[in-house]
């Protein structure tokens, strides 16, 4: 037995639609509160799924139920409780860091099971004050400072030094990071500063006029620095890039692109009018157009404006094999129920639409092409017949 692990009793078992809420003598665990989540552990060889503080009573859910009366061994996750215990320090020395030298409050805050967040009163903050923020955190990690927790009756807290009053009564819980927090606070704590590693903010946002703060600490700042290498090593690899070129590189291969996508769309609107007024010129109700390398935004443009000249537009496009067809309204025809009977009559394609517009996909070029004879045969036969 150490201080993680706890011989205790079931006193009580209450069931809902998530398992068995477990009532223990006496609970060696955290339940989720004060901006920190559960615990994680077990109950003898049964894993502790959730636990909650309810009705006064700290209740830990399993999937099944033991019986009262049952002696249980109740085990911590330790790599839990110190992870968590690391990011809510964190966030102790934050809050003080900020509020102490910078003036600026934190509002709330939130231990996550990935990353935590601060909410902080400013709506001026830049990331060379969050570098120069990260050192000062970091030189209270040197310093390894003593973090002390206690319990006095209220008439002896000292409330001038609390970092946020409390309504608390009775005897009061006390976390005291020497030099830098007077806090009540209930939640779990690392004995030193030493024992955070290092603290790692990872984004800012703005939120509700406020700044959100996202962060790391310990382990889980090696981790997002690790993951942060990962994605620029991929960057590096295809851009041949390096940490201090890799931002200029990005920014002119996005405005390369946007000036190439603009060629693109002047080419394809010349295109689509060349293809339109070839189209026109044969005299028909059912003008087809083929797309046999052309892009699918293409196609639909092309065929969109032939539809608007007051024919029946069929387009087909090679490379995503899907057919096309559209009019403008003024035709009796309701394109997409015909042609989804079309196709399941021929039993190729899947496909609908409404009134004016609808579209198939085929799974191979030759069923395409098929289904686009057919479908023209069939409205050139419709119109005429009409
Ligand atoms: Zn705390």
């Amino acid at each position: 037995m150490n201080q993680h692990t706890l011989e205790t009793v079931v006193t009580a078992v209450k069931m809902d639609q998530s398992g068995y809420w477990h009532t223990l003598e006496n609970s060696p665990f955290y339940a989720e509160g004060g901006g920190q989540p559960a615990d994680r552990g077990w109950i003898g060889s049964h894993e502790v799924l959730d636990i909650q503080l309810i009705e006064g009573e700290v209740r830990h859910l399993l999937h099944e139920s033991l019986p009262i009366g049952t002696t249980v061994e109740a085990r911590i996750d330790e790599d839990v409780r110190r992870d968590h215990s690391i990011q809510h320090t964190a966030q102790h020395l934050l809050t003080a860091i900020l509020e102490d030298r910078h003036g600026i409050r934190t509002l709330s805050f939130g231990i996550g099971s990935a990353d935590s967040s601060i909410e902080i009163e400013t709506t001026t903050m830049d990331w060379s004050l969050i570098n120069a923020l990260e050192h000062e955190l970091q030189q209270l990690v040197y310093e390894n400072r003593p973090i002390h927790v206690y319990e006095i009756p209220e008439e002896e807290v000292d409330r001038t030094r609390l970092r946020k009053a409390t309504d608390r009564m009775g005897m009061i819980r006390i976390v005291e990071i020497e030099g830098i927090d007077y806090n009540a606070c209930g939640g779990t704590h690392v004995g030193t500063t030493g024992q955070l590693g290092t603290i790692h903010v990872t984004a800012m946002k703005k939120v509700r006029g406020n700044i959100r703060l996202t962060y790391v600490a310990g382990n889980r700042a090696i981790e997002a620095i690790q993951q942060a290498r990962e994605a620029l090593r991929s960057i590096h690899h295809t851009f041949s890039t390096t940490n201090e070129s890799v931002a200029e590189r990005v920014i002119e291969e996005h405005t390369i692109r946007l000036e190439r996508e603009k060629e693109i769309k002047t080419l394809e609107e010349r295109i689509a009018k060349a293809k339109v007024e070839a189209v026109l010129k044969e005299d028909n109700y059912v003008a087809l157009h083929v797309g046999r390398t052309e892009a699918e935004t293409l196609t639909i443009a092309i065929i969109e404006r032939i539809a608007a000249t007051g024919r029946i537009a069929v387009g087909a496009n090679y490379g995503t094999q899907k057919l096309f067809v559209m009019h403008d309204g003024t035709h009796d025809i309701a394109v997409g129920k015909f042609l989804k009977t079309a196709l399941q009559e021929m039993q190729i394609g899947r496909g609908g639409g409404n009134h004016k517009q609808a579209q198939a996909r085929f799974t191979s070029v030759s069923e395409l092409e098929r289904g686009m004879e057919e479908i023209v045969r069939r409205l050139q036969e419709g119109v005429l017949s009409c």
